[in-house]
């Protein structure tokens, strides 16, 4: 062989299967001998790998690590939480609906519903979840779909989930479920009669801001449905991005644990800091949902809180420059203390009347607590609120 040929000749080196970490398969495709058997692959009839749009040793490491955490039948791997939304979406309804919104929901879904959706002719209407009576009246179209957060970004709003769940079954309407938030750490909402939970693994899942990746949990007959979705419209995640997200979430319990008693400690302090106008963390009694929460979350109340400053979109800016350990980072879920801005960031999908029916304005900070010793994080709000 000459040197050109040797350069490009793959090493015949047998990969060992004892390997203690889980190998990284990155690699688009597979190589064969037999025509019968990549027919057999990609007919479905036979069982493994063959080109990775479709499926990779890594997603379904990922997967199934979701699947066991929500209890779940099975689960499915993507690019992004939002495509995660729309694969659910589009595997439950494939035709155009109406898809019902609680008002306070990730403005990214918002987008998919009205930026994608809508001219596809789907139809997109707020309802309240917090109101089974409101509720009921509201959902009167069918086909239609529910889609709904276990703790809602960014206030920490906790709707009654099981009986919103009862109450849209019984108007025909099936409901997705976002458990970004909660991660499987404080609700598994498919007990609740959820059709889907989708994720966000950007976040918590992965918990180390350095993948972008999505997750679908159900049924094994609905997430047969969703694979498809995923593999037709290329929705597949990276190899990479799947193993580094798993190596990730092998601490989620640790981590969860540690940053959910670090936010209800920093929440309680924050509520009486100087310049804070008003703190939002379910896990406190003055949220309006802290007794809903306290019913439907297990092991504490999340790692997310939002509050208000007093001197308004100024106060923030003042805030963010003289924060000195905490992070403006626009997004969520990291080992470290984050802040965002949600009308500038997650919610600028929405026009300012509906952030304004939402409560959002520029006053409000999202922040997304990490699992550093707490005494550190309450320290540099205190100075930079002084
Ligand atoms: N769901 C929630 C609750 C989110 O906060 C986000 C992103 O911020 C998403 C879904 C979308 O996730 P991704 O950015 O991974 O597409």
């Amino acid at each position: 062989m000459d040197i050109y040929t040797k350069a490009v000749k793959p090493s015949d080196i047998e990969i060992p299967k004892n390997s203690v970490a889980d190998p990284i398969f990155q690699t688009s495709v597979y190589s064969f001998k037999e025509i019968d058997e990549v027919d057999e692959l990609l007919g479905g009839q036979r069982e493994g790998y063959s080109y990775t749009r479709g499926g990779n040793p890594n997603y379904d490491g990922l997967a199934q690590f979701i699947a066991s955490l929500e209890n779940a039948e099975r689960a499915v791997v993507t690019s992004s939480g939002t495509a995660s939304l729309l694969a659910a979406i589009l595997a439950l309804q494939p035709k155009p609906c109406t898809i019902y919104l609680p008002r306070e929901i990730y403005g990214g879904t918002v987008g998919i519903c009205r930026r994608i959706l809508g001219p596809m002719g789907y139809n997109t209407q707020w309802v309240d979840t917090h109101n089974l009576e409101s509720l009921r009246n509201s959902l009167s179209e069918s086909p239609s779909i529910l889609i709904a957060e276990s703790i809602s970004n960014p206030l920490g709003r906790v709707s009654p989930l099981r009986d919103v769940i009862e109450v849209a079954h019984s108007a025909g309407c099936l409901v997705i479920v976002d458990n970004t938030f909660a991660t499987p750490f404080h609700a598994n909402p498919l007990e609740w009669g959820a059709d889907l939970i989708v994720h966000s693994a950007t976040k918590f899942i992965g918990g180390h801001s350095d993948v972008v990746l999505g997750l679908i949990a159900g049924s094994a007959t609905t997430i047969r449905v969703v694979q498809e979705i995923v593999d037709v419209a290329g929705f597949t995640p990276d190899p990479f991005a799947s193993w580094l997200a798993l190596r990730g979430a092998r601490t989620l319990a640790l981590r969860m644990e540690r940053a959910s008693q670090n936010a209800l400690t920093l929440a309680s302090t924050l509520e009486g800091m100087r310049g804070v106008d008003r703190v939002y963390y379910p896990g406190l009694r003055s949220h309006p949902d802290h007794d809903i929460a306290k019913d439907l979350l297990g092991r504490g109340f999340g790692a997310i809180i939002s509050l208000s400053l007093k001197g308004g979109y100024n106060a923030v800016q003042e805030m963010i420059h003289r924060l000195e350990l905490v992070r403006f980072v626009p997004s969520l879920g990291d080992v470290t203390t984050t802040l965002s801005h949600p009308v500038v960031a997650s919610h600028r999908e929405l026009s300012e009347e509906e952030k304004q029916i939402v409560g959002i304005d520029p006053s409000i900070v999202r922040l997304s607590i990490g699992i550093e010793t707490v005494g550190d994080i309450i320290h540099d709000f205190e100075q930079a609120l002084s």
